[in-house]
C-alpha cells in the first residue's frame, strides 16, 4: 500500500498569506506524490484565529479532498496546535510546519527521502533567517547554550525549529505519552530516541502578516523549556546556601579579629550590601521554586491541552 505523509500546519491570524501557502504547498505535495508514490493529507489547525483564516480553510477543505481542518474553540498556542495535528494525523510520516512559508515546502521531498531511508525523526536546522535581527540570533544561541549546560544527558540541536518530521511510531509516543500542559515539543521530538537525522533549511521572511511571538512569549517559552528539562535551578538554593555560609564564616572570623585589635569598622555599608545581595539571591531561588510549583499546579489540574470546536473532514463535512 502507498505510504502517506501528513502535513500539519498551525494557523493563527494568517488570512493575508494563507492562500499563497496553500497554493504553493499543495502544488509541491502533488508533484512529490507523483514522484515518490507517497500520498498526502494536509491538516490545518486553526488556533482560534480572530480574522478570516477559518473561512479560507473551510474553502480548501470543501474543494480539496486532501485537506482537513481542526478548529480550536480558543487560542491555545502554536505547540498545542501542532499536538492536535499530530493526534489527528494518520500518515506514516508527519511534518509540522508554519503557515507563513518560513518553513519551505521545498524541503518535503528531502524529508520523504529520509523516511524512506528508515529515519524516524528529522530535525530541520535553520541555517539563515531572513527576518531575524542580531538580537534574536544572540538570544537564541545563548538559550541553547544554557539549555545544554543545564539539562544533563539530554542534548538539544542548535537552531532547531518548530519545523520537524516524525514517523508514525514517534507520533504515537507523543500522542500517548507526552501529554504535559507545560512542555517543549521540539525538545521532546529530539529526545524520544529512535533513528534521528537533520536536514538544513533557510528560513525566508514571512509571506504576509506579523510574527506572533513577542519577547514575553519567547521568555516564557525559554523558562518553561529550562524548567521542563532540568532541575538544576531548583537546586540552586543549596549551592547559594553553602557559599553564603562560607562567606559568613570568613566575615565572622574577620570581625572577631578586628574586635580584639580594637579596630572594629563601622559596619553600616557592609551590612546593607550583604543584606541586599542575600535577599536578591533568596528571591531568585524563591522565583524558581514558584516556577516549578506553577508547572506542578498546571499538571495537577489536568486541563486539556486543546479544546476542539469543530472538525472539517477532507470531504468538507463539518463535525461539531
Ligand atoms: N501560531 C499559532 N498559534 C499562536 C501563534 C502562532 O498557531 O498562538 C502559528 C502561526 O500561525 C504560524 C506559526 O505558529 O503558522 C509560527 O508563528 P509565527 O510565524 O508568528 O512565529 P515566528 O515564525 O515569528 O517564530
Ligand atoms: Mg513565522
Amino acid at each position: 500500500m502507498a505510504k502517506k505523509l501528513s502535513v500539519v500546519v498551525s494557523v493563527y491570524n494568517e488570512e493575508l498569506g494563507i492562500d499563497q501557502f496553500y497554493q504553493h504547498t499543495s502544488s509541491i505535495l502533488k508533484e512529490t506524490s507523483d514522484k515518490t508514490g507517497w500520498d498526502y493529507e494536509l491538516i490545518f489547525v486553526n488556533d482560534g484565529s480572530r480574522d478570516n483564516s477559518l473561512e479560507f480553510l473551510r474553502k480548501y477543505a470543501a474543494n480539496d479532498d486532501k485537506v482537513a481542518v481542526i478548529n480550536f474553540a480558543a487560542n491555545r498556542g502554536h505547540e498545542a496546535a501542532m499536538i492536535a495535528g499530530i493526534d489527528y494525523s494518520t500518515g506514516d510520516g508527519v511534518v509540522c510546519m508554519d503557515a507563513d512559508l518560513q518553513h519551505p515546502p521545498e524541503s518535503i521531498p528531502g524529508i520523504i527521502a529520509k523516511f524512506d531511508e528508515g529515519f524516524d525523526v528529522v530535525s530541520m536546522i535553520r541555517t539563515a533567517r531572513a527576518d531575524a535581527g542580531i538580537f534574536k540570533r544572540i538570544t537564541s544561541a545563548a538559550f541553547y547554550k544554557v539549555m545544554n549546560a543545564l539539562s544533563g544527558k539530554t542534548k538539544f540541536e542548535n537552531n532547531s525549529s518548530d519545523f520537524f518530521a516524525i514517523s508514525r511510531r514517534v507520533a504515537s509516543v507523543l500522542k500517548n505519552d507526552y501529554r504535559e500542559r507545560v512542555r517543549f515539543l521540539r525538545g521532546y521530538v529530539q529526545n524520544v530516541g529512535f533513528k534521528k537525522t537533520t536536514l538544513e533549511f533557510e528560513a525566508s521572511a514571512r509571506v504576509a502578516g506579523e510574527s506572533n511571538y513577542n519577547l514575553k512569549a519567547l521568555i516564557k517559552l525559554s523558562l518553561n523549556a529550562i524548567c521542563n528539562f532540568s532541575d538544576v535551578p531548583l537546586k540552586m538554593g543549596i549551592y547559594a546556601g553553602v557559599v553564603s555560609i562560607i562567606a559568613a564564616l570568613i566575615l565572622m572570623i574577620y570581625s572577631i579579629v578586628q574586635f580584639f585589635l580594637g579596630t572594629a569598622p563601622d559596619g553600616y555599608s557592609t551590612l546593607i550590601v550583604v543584606l541586599c545581595f542575600m535577599f536578591g539571591v533568596l528571591f531568585i531561588i524563591l522565583g524558581f521554586i514558584s516556577e516549578y510549583l506553577a508547572i506542578i499546579f498546571a499538571e495537577v489540574k489536568q486541563r486539556p491541552i486543546y479544546i476542539v470546536d469543530s472538525i472539517i473532514t477532507s470531504k468538507g463535512e463539518e463535525l461539531k
